[in-house]
């Protein structure tokens, strides 16, 4: 597939010969199952982009891959997707996701399963699987993601695209159908390290329609990219011990290649990573349990029928239109939100939270940015993981810079024995996207890494 860079210097004649290409492509790979339905064009010209199912196109039926949205007609666009349209592109097609951005599998989604390109019996990762599986499978151009744990970069990983999540306010959440409103951030999954630059820049800026949104103008990262920036970076002492042989041959691969380019590497230390997923899943549920609230059949998408009361359609509608691991999350959210639980454990995880964020900060007063692997494993086979906790563990690498928020960029460096993608990810200073293009970008020319 073309890149976006390539795509943008293009006619808008050759654009709709390349929408056509894409059409016909989800076609033939619907086995996939990456996109949910066929694609449609928001305005109709500029460069096609697809958009995962969690952000709002106006006129376009958005779903977070739930029933209870089906029928939901958006009113509006997101402020990235006027952002795409500023910048000569469209969204085009929407992505599969794990239902309401939870889950590592895009097994949740009530649309069924999405594959992965690089072998069909395994996950593309979650919860934008659908958006990573159509880069990586060469039916996409680029696609926007949401990431609140790991959702932009994990999937990226597993199928060996580049993946941004941008620093938590750099790019307007309005329009974004909120999970946990203090960690979501959207962000680019493309097929290279230019284009991620060049998608990030186009949807990041302050935006006075969401209240978090940085006061910072644009980024200009492409034109700024840098190969040859050299740094300071850090690894973890004792961070691997989760992570699968493989995946810790490869961390050590990509610290001596890093070294043999002339960047520094200094060793750091942190905090057992286990507070991370603790913190994570209290902080994530409670605030999903209150955002979720809205969706009562009241206001949005799906309404049960033959009901008695207001109650009954209260508790019908979301009976029937909640998936089973979106109910998890509500019951838990509630219950460490609930009088009495309260201090034991949602203070309790925001002080860890700002724990967390400290030690991050202590590592970056000397060093530039941070190495360390997206995911314990490889893409899993499905049905490889057994509970709900199991899954909740395999975010151990990618949830702590979401509490943080800070920027992390994953980006693919090999390829296990099985051929399949391995990433690592460089996790940044606050606000310092450009550093980790840069780093990126040299490592990504020095490895010239090719799955097909
Ligand atoms: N896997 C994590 C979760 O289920 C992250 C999801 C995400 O980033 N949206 O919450």
């Amino acid at each position: 597939m073309v890149t976006l860079k390539k795509a943008l210097s293009l006619t808008q004649e050759e654009l709709k010969e390349i929408k056509k290409e894409i059409t016909h492509q989800v076609h033939e790979n619907s086995e996939l199952n990456a996109y949910i339905d066929e694609p449609v064009e928001s305005i109709s010209s500029g460069v096609p982009i697809l958009i995962k199912d969690n952000i709002n196109v106006k006129n376009w039926e958005i779903t977070c891959a739930s029933k209870i949205l089906k029928g939901y007609v958006s009113p509006y666009n997101a402020s990235v997707i006027e952002k795409l349209h500023q910048s000569g592109m469209c969204a085009y097609g929407r992505a599969n996701m794990d239902e309401f951005a939870m889950g590592s599998t895009t097994e949740t989604s009530c649309y069924g399963k999405t594959k992965n390109p690089r072998d069909t019996s395994r996950v593309p990762g979650g919860s934008s699987g659908g958006s990573a599986a159509a880069v990586a499978g060469g039916f996409a151009i680029a696609a926007l993601g949401s990431d609140t744990g790991g959702s932009i970069r994990q999937p990226a990983g597993y199928c060996g695209c580049v993946g941004l999540k941008p620093t938590y306010g750099r790019v307007s959440r309005y329009g974004l159908i909120a999970y946990s409103s203090s960690l979501d951030q959207i962000g680019p999954i493309t097929q290279n390290v230019e284009d991620c630059a060049i998608l990030f820049d186009a949807i990041s800026g302050h935006d006075k329609m969401d209240s978090t949104s940085a006061l910072l103008p644009s980024t200009q990262t492409f034109s700024k990219l840098d190969r040859d920036r050299r740094f300071k970076i850090a690894i973890l002492d004792g961070y691997l011990k989760d992570a699968d042989i493989e995946i810790q041959r490869a961390y050590q691969e990509t610290i001596r290649t890093l070294e043999s380019m002339g960047h520094q590497i200094v060793s750091k230390t942190m905090l057992d990573t286990s507070y991370h997923i603790s913190t994570y899943y209290i902080i994530c549920t409670a605030e999903a349990s209150s955002n979720l609230a809205r969706f009562d059949g009241v206001r949005y998408g799906n309404r049960a029928q033959h009901v008695d009361n207001l109650k009954d359609l209260y508790i019908k509608t979301r009976s029937q239109g909640f998936g089973e691991e979106v109910k998890r999350r509500i019951m838990l959210g509630s219950f460490v939100l609930s009088s009495g639980y309260y201090d034991a454990y949602y203070s309790k995880a925001q002080k860890i939270r700002k724990l967390i964020h400290k030690q991050y900060e202590d590592i970056f007063c000397d060093a530039d940015m941070i190495l360390s692997p997206v995911a314990p494993s490889v893409a899993p086979k499905f049905g490889a993981t057994h509970s709900p906790l199991e899954m909740y563990l395999s975010d151990i690498y990618t949830i702590g810079v979401n509490l943080a928020g800070l920027p992390c960029i994953s980006l693919p460096i090999g390829k296990s024995k099985e051929g399949l993608p391995v990433a690592m990810q460089l996790i940044g200073k606050s606000f310092d996207e450009q550093s980790l293009l840069d780093a990126s970008y040299g490592l990504e020319q020095n490895l010239d890494i090719h799955f097909d």
